[in-house]
């Protein structure tokens, strides 16, 4: 038996080296987990991080150079860690992110146009609990897609119940909900989302009676739950977009009145390396027009921003 006889003394347990080896398990096995409630039934997780780790922090206790309680601090926040990743990893899935973004991997300098400083300041989340509506406006391959998932796996880590659809998918799930007689119950869990992404609107035509089911959902969310709505068209082709002008006015109504508008005035992403090839009508972009402001009958008038009047 080896007595620590300098230096701070890590913790030593007296008897056989076999008696020792007991009471660092319970230490770093019974303890974590009756504190994370897990006395009985512990997680495969915790099962799968100890299993390799116990020996080492074993060999450490053994050696002098960890101590009882600086290896049950260690575990724990292993089993911490583990946890949480668990957690955001199950979110995302539920969220149906269809590829993970992060404001990291954006390379602002590629987009001079977009402020970075406004986009960090939206990975903050106060447009969350302000119930406000973020919408990504620019032409294709300009970043909208990845900025919308880059928010919405912050908004996951932070906690917020997110749902990432694509318009088009979006309004199919709510016209066979419709066909199902579901319509009803479907619209009350997409609206209990705190933020719902609705991505590409604009790409594809919307089905007749899809503008009308879209907007009942964004009714119901109105002023109630954020959004961040991405797409290439300005909010004059709307009335074209959804095939229905009153549509898409009552449409723009409700989704401009607490709104940031962000419009990315760029290049492609996924043309940098052949620029050159692409015709000069693809490559230059014409400005996606400002929003007309919304006009509410009966209501003190809304917050709406833009790049334009914030710079
Ligand atoms: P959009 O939705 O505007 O059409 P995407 O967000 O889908 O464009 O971007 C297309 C591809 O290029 C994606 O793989 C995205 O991650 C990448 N991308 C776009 N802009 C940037 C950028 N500024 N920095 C890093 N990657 C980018
Ligand atoms: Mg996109």
């Amino acid at each position: 038996m080896v007595e620590g006889d300098a230096g701070p003394e890590p913790l030593r347990v007296p008897g056989s080296r076999w008696a020792r080896i007991a009471v660092v398990l319970l230490v770093a096995v019974v303890v974590p987990s009756a504190l994370v409630g897990l006395v009985v039934v512990r997680s495969p997780e915790f099962s799968r991080l100890d299993e390799p780790a116990h020996s080492d922090y074993l060999r450490r206790i053994e050696q002098g150079e960890i101590d009882g309680i600086g290896a049950l601090d260690q575990i724990l926040i292993e089993e911490l860690t583990l946890r949480e990743n668990r957690r955001v990893k199950t979110a995302l899935l539920m969220a149906r992110l269809t590829a993970i973004k992060t404001l990291q991997g954006f390379d602002f300098a590629f987009q001079p146009s977009l402020d970075r400083n406004r986009v960090l300041a939206l990975a903050e989340l106060k447009f969350i609990d302000r119930a406000e509506v973020v919408h990504l406006l620019g032409p294709p391959g300009t970043g909208k897609s990845h900025l919308a998932t880059a928010l919405a796996v912050e908004a996951v880590k932070a906690g917020h119940s997110v749902v990432f659809s694509t318009l088009a998918d979006l309004i199919a799930s709510l016209a066979k909900a419709e066909r199902d007689g579901t319509l009803h119950e479907r619209i009350r869990y997409l609206s209990r989302a705190s933020l719902l992404v609705v991505d590409e609107i604009g790409y594809l035509p919307v089905v007749p009676g899809g503008g009308n089911l879209f907007f009942q959902l964004v009714n119901a969310r109105y002023e109630k739950s954020a959004m961040i709505l991405t797409s290439n068209r300005g909010f004059a082709e709307w009335g074209e977009v959804f095939g229905d002008p009153v549509v898409a006015t009552a449409l723009l109504d409700r989704l401009l009145h607490h709104a940031v508008v962000i419009q990315i005035e760029g290049a492609s992403y996924r043309l940098r390396q052949h620029a050159d090839l692409v015709p000069e009508h693809v490559r230059s972009k014409a400005l996606i027009a400002p929003p007309p402001a919304p006009r509410r009958r009966g209501r003190p008038p809304g917050k709406t921003t833009t790049d334009h009047d914030n710079g």
